[in-house]
């Protein structure tokens, strides 16, 4: 079983898209494991996109994240990494599928709503950074009916 780690951006939170948003992971059968509504500190926002700090979109990014509360959550289920890559789709909205949220919610590259782990290693660095060891283990009394 794998764990992915999310974040409903803070035009997602504004637009009062949080409900569809997370409507989305649910219904595909991703499993929630985490869940937190906060104010991103800046050292937070620049550890979890020190990846792109040399980029010229850092700066309006950094700005982006920390503008507004987000929710950030931790689904789990087999392949969520790639599962939830799939339901949040294309990074640039513009050519991101229809059916995904960037797709369906989205317009530009600079707003596009949500973050979803891009691997396993980024996902389980990402689930540290954020929850530490904050994951709640539970059963589902579904799970038959969504996972054979
Ligand atoms: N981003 C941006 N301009 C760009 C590329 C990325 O504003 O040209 C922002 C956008 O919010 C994106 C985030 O930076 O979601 C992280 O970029 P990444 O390439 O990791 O995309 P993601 O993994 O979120 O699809
Ligand atoms: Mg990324």
């Amino acid at each position: 079983m794998e764990k992915t780690f999310i974040i409903l951006k803070p035009d997602a939170v504004q637009r009062q898209l949080v409900g569809q948003i997370i409507s989305r992971f649910e219904q595909h059968g991703l499993k929630i494991v985490a869940m937190k509504f906060l104010q991103v500190p800046l050292s937070l926002a620049e550890e979890h996109y020190a990846v792109h700090k040399e980029r010229p979109f850092f700066k309006s990014l950094i700005e982006y994240i920390t503008a507004s509360p987000v929710v950030a959550m931790v689904l789990e289920g087999p392949n969520a990494i790639q599962m939830a890559r799939n339901v949040v789709g294309a990074t640039n909205p513009l050519d991101a599928a229809p059916g995904t949220i960037r797709g369906d919610f989205g317009m530009e590259i600079g707003r596009n709503l949500v973050h979803a782990s891009d691997g396993p290693d980024t996902a389980k660095a990402e689930i540290a950074l954020w929850f530490g060891d904050d994951i709640v283990d539970y059963q589902r009394a579904l799970e038959p009916w969504i996972l054979e």
